[in-house]
């Protein structure tokens, strides 16, 4: 359908994941950016929303959602600069695969390509490497819609920059995002299977600097780990020359991370080399990421407390086991990003795929989250967590300034929903 302002209209929908229908009445489909400013000076309540692949109520409004994805779409590369510059709308996976046509690479990508690129910075979303930042440290740029309707360009080094960032939606639209690039690498990626808890738990650096990108898959159960996976760019290091890893072996077929669903809707394994694009997300554009039936939750904590808060989560293994599909393993490198869960801090995430029990997981969360708190736990904003602003303030140093910047960007509260006023400005 299409409304007198000349934008697509639909109803909202739920999420990717299906446990939420969005309270949002509509949601606008711009095609101009022009569109988009009239859209955001004559709402009184309105979100950006991206691919809908959040667990929780982020992205959600109790006025109209707008999405992006059929703005008009631009993936301008500059090669002086080694910079892309992408429309609001783009999704990881289409941008992936021109940068690559055109020669370049992006540092990393999250586990999925599905997502879009403004909504996956939004909330910091991260994929693997002692050495990587988070997606979103790749932003040297953006053009913002503000609640006025007019536009506020920001670079990287201006103030406020590492503000608006990561900045849940909470300051306006963004409407494009200029990334870092470099010269396109080959990866390859190799799967270790049964890996014993010990050996990695005594060599955990060891473990996680094996590779540019390593995942750990375990349901916290026993005393081995299900999976390693191993992305290595291939003109350094390689693990496919590997014969064993850490107690594990070489799988001997492409797997999934989940028991039981098949390797190959994954991204190429057994350490044949190509493209990063196609072998630094786990799963393939062309199905569903995942299992789709699930939900999850995902906790970054400070480097220096890995070893003790992974043996947390297993000794939660009775409470958490039976809820889950998997869990992974992460690294993520240390940021200046005000609210992105790796600020000041290289991490280790700690991922929780579930089964869709929404009531039995929210059951666990507190428990895990208390358990988790003395490390300094900072919850994924997009993935389903339990603590509110008065929890969460204390572990963001930048917590007031974001607030402040909010309050002056979108000083009538357009951008604010339920989510933000819990999680973020606690009222
Ligand atoms: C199967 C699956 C696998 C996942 N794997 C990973 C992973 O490997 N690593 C990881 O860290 N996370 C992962 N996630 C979580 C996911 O990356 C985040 O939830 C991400 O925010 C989703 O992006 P989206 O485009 O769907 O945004 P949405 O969920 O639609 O929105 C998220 C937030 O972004 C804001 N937003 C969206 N577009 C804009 C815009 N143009 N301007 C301003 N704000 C905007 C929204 O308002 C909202 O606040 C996974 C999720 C799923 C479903």
């Amino acid at each position: 359908m299409v409304s007198e302002a000349g934008t697509e209209l639909h109803t909202a929908g739920h999420n990717w994941a299906g446990n939420l229908r969005y309270a949002a009445a509509e949601v606008r489909e711009p095609a101009t950016v022009a569109q988009l400013q009239d859209l955001v000076a004559g709402a009184t309540k309105l979100r950006a929303l991206g691919s809908r692949h959040s667990f929780n109520r982020i992205a959600d409004t109790a006025g109209t959602l707008v999405s992006l994805e059929h703005l008009e779409p631009a993936i301008e590369v500059d090669p002086a600069n080694l910079t892309v510059t992408v429309s609001g709308g783009t999704r990881y996976g289409t941008l992936a695969a021109e940068l690559q046509r055109q020669g370049y690479a992006l540092h990393n990508l999250a586990s999925l390509p599905h997502i879009s690129v403004a909504g996956a910075v939004a909330t910091a979303t991260h994929g693997s490497g002692d050495r990587n930042g988070n997606l979103a440290t790749a932003v040297a740029g953006l053009e913002l819609v503000t609640a006025d309707g007019g536009i506020l360009t920001a670079r990287r080094g201006e103030p406020d920059f590492d503000g608006m960032v990561v900045g849940l939606g909470a300051l306006g639209i963004v409407s494009s995002l200029t990334l870092d690039v470099e010269p396109t690498f080959p990866v390859s990626q190799s799967v270790f299977e049964d890996l014993e808890w010990d050996q990695v738990l005594e060599n955990l650096d060891g473990v996680t600097s094996s590779a540019y990108s390593v995942s750990l898959f375990t349901d916290w159960s026993g005393d081995r780990i299900g999976q390693a996976w191993l992305k290595s760019r291939t003109e350094g290091e390689s693990a496919s020359q590997r014969t064993g890893f850490f107690g594990g072996s070489p799988a001997k077929e492409p797997r999934h991370p989940i028991a039981g669903v098949p390797g190959t809707t994954c991204t190429q394994q057994l350490g044949v080399p190509g493209p990063w694009s196609d072998r630094l997300a786990h799963f393939r554009m062309e199905f569903t990421p995942s299992k789709g039936d699930e939900l999850q939750s995902e906790y970054l904590i400070p480097r220096e407390h890995a070893v003790d808060a992974i043996q947390v989560m297993r000794r939660l293994s009775h409470l958490v086991t039976p809820l889950l599909l998997v869990s992974e393993i992460r690294t993520v490198a240390a940021d200046s990003l005000w609210l992105s869960p790796n600020y000041g801090t290289d991490s280790i995430g700690l991922h929780l795929t579930w089964r869709q029990d929404q009531p039995a997981v929210e059951a666990v969360l507190p428990v895990i989250e208390a358990e988790l708190a003395p490390f300094g736990a900072r919850p994924h904003w997009g993935k389903l967590f339990d603590g509110d602003a008065s929890r969460l303030a204390p572990l963001y140093p930048r917590f007031p300034d974001f607030k402040a910047l909010a309050d002056r960007l979108d000083p009538e509260g357009k951008f604010r929903n339920n989510f933000l006023d819990t999680k973020v400005f606690g009222s």
